[in-house]
């Protein structure tokens, strides 16, 4: 038998807890496999910490995404988000899946050309197009997302120098009860901004108005919003019909349903209280269907889901540095990745699995990260089996925009591996290297170390 290794005792005042509805046990299970392949191994191939993707479970996100809406509704269509998770292997199997790419900057844009995505299944979003980056968007018959009245301007402007008629449509915020409301985004609803622009590009002739787009806000837990929002997308695409005499070919109702994953303070487990795809899907569907389009009127209906796509099948494997204990008799544990790299820990509570069998006793721990930084703390309060240095862990649902808002503060970024549905491994982005950092750097000459 192995040697126990030495846990030092000490004395703590026991606070009698809140307990759940399951009493006090926490039910950890060890994760020592992802998709059948073994945590050690992946860590052993690829180094730690490291990013793993589950292409099985993307694709049967979407897929099932998919279903809820194509069986609620005729016309369907997917665009994926690029910034929640835009690494070029992620953005072809939604591709080969039948997304189309919605992207928010001149990069993205670029990047959804380079993944072979045709012009014209490219929406272009977001308030920060360059003229430049318009002219491209319309020389390749991308849909344009207008967001303000100096982007239409422009717009009209440069339909005079360019061969292809613009095809846009307009961001639309709106009240739908939930607050903050984002309407820094588009042109709002209720003071009249959003028919404005409407009435303007439709009868300036020079733009062809193509469609309405909103986006609500992300991890959004009401489906209620939902409907409102489809509502006021469809009264617009109405009045647009009758009192213009304009049809709108799409609605894109944007992306913000949630992933499974706990928020911060949340009472109760992501994974028990968030509304389900199909819940989303039954709300916006019906509004559409029973708000009077003739049938053979029905707009394509658009969705741009990022977040419940893709944030399930992503993983962080990680390694115990140490442990230490706090001051007030807390128990601290070290781990090899910090919050630059699992930025989402700022929002949410992210489970945490052992990779290896472990001993029954488990303590309220606290978990940092390796940054010499007070906020690099991964989870301020989690219940898990005491963990030894070099021990490994299983960090869930990291897949959206962790792999986008990283950022190589401290540490180097490390590799992401695709599991393919085979089981077989990919290295999908290399760990990064001092060179790569410092390749865009320039010394002045007179700052050159003397050799
Ligand atoms: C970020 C973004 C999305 C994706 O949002 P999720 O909350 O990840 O689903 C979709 N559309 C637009 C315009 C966005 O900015």
């Amino acid at each position: 038998m192995e040697k126990l290794t030495y846990e030092k005792p000490y004395i703590k005042k026991l606070h009698a807890g809140v307990m759940n509805k399951f009493g006090t046990r926490t039910g950890i299970q060890p994760v020592k496999q992802i998709d059948g392949v073994s945590v050690k191994k992946l860590i052993e191939g690829y180094g730690s910490p490291v990013f793993v993707l589950s292409e099985k479970q993307i694709r049967k996100n979407y897929r099932s995404a998919y279903r809820a809406f194509s069986t609620r509704y005729p016309k369907v269509q997917f665009a994926w988000s690029y910034k929640t998770n835009y690494l070029n292997a992620v953005c072809q199997i939604f591709h080969q899946e039948g997304s189309w790419a919605e992207v928010v900057s001149g990069s993205e844009y670029q990047k959804a050309l380079g993944n072979g995505v045709p012009g014209n299944k490219i929406i272009f979003n977001g308030p920060g197009k360059s003229k430049e980056e318009l002219k491209i968007a319309v020389d390749n018959n991308s849909l344009i997302h207008i967001d303000h009245f100096e982007e239409l301007n422009q717009l009209l402007t440069l339909s005079k120098e360019l061969v292809n008629k613009p095809r846009v449509a307009i961001r639309v915020n709106m009240d739908t009860g939930v607050y903050p409301s984002w309407d820094r985004f588009g042109f709002n609803y209720e003071n009249n901004e959003a028919w404005t622009a409407l009435e303007k590009i439709v009868t300036s002739g020079k733009l062809q108005l193509v469609g309405l787009h909103c986006h609500i806000g992300t991890y959004m837990l009401s489906t209620a919003a939902y409907g409102i929002a489809a509502n006021t997308l469809c009264d617009l695409a109405m009045r647009c019909n009758t009192l213009l005499n304009h049809k709108i070919e799409y609605l894109d109702m944007g992306g913000g349903f949630p992933s499974t994953n706990t928020l911060k303070g949340a009472y109760l487990p992501g994974a028990d209280t968030v509304p389900t795809v199909d819940d989303f899907a039954e709300i916006i569907t019906s509004t559409l269907l029973n708000f009077g389009f003739a049938q053979e009127d029905l707009p394509l209906l658009i969705l741009e889901s990022g977040r419940v796509l893709i944030d399930d099948a992503g993983y962080l494997l990680g390694t115990v540095i140490a442990n230490k204990r706090l001051n007030n008799g807390k128990r601290a544990t070290i781990m090899d990745f910090g919050v630059n790299i699992l930025f989402t820990s700022f929002w949410y509570e992210h489970q945490i699995s052992p990779a290896q069998d472990f001993n029954p006793h488990n303590e309220n721990m606290i978990i940092y990260g390796p940054l010499c930084m007070n906020i690099d703390v991964i989870r301020e309060s989690i219940n898990l089996p005491l963990l030894n240095t070099g021990d490994h862990v299983v960090v869930h649902k990291v897949g959206a925009y962790n792999m986008t808002q990283w950022m190589q503060f401290i540490t180097l970024r490390p590799a992401v591996v695709l599991i393919d549905e085979q089981q077989r491994t990919h290295l999908i982005r290399t760990n990064e290297t001092l060179h790569y950092t410092e390749e865009p750097e320039v010394m002045p000459a007179h700052l050159r170390p003397s050799k």
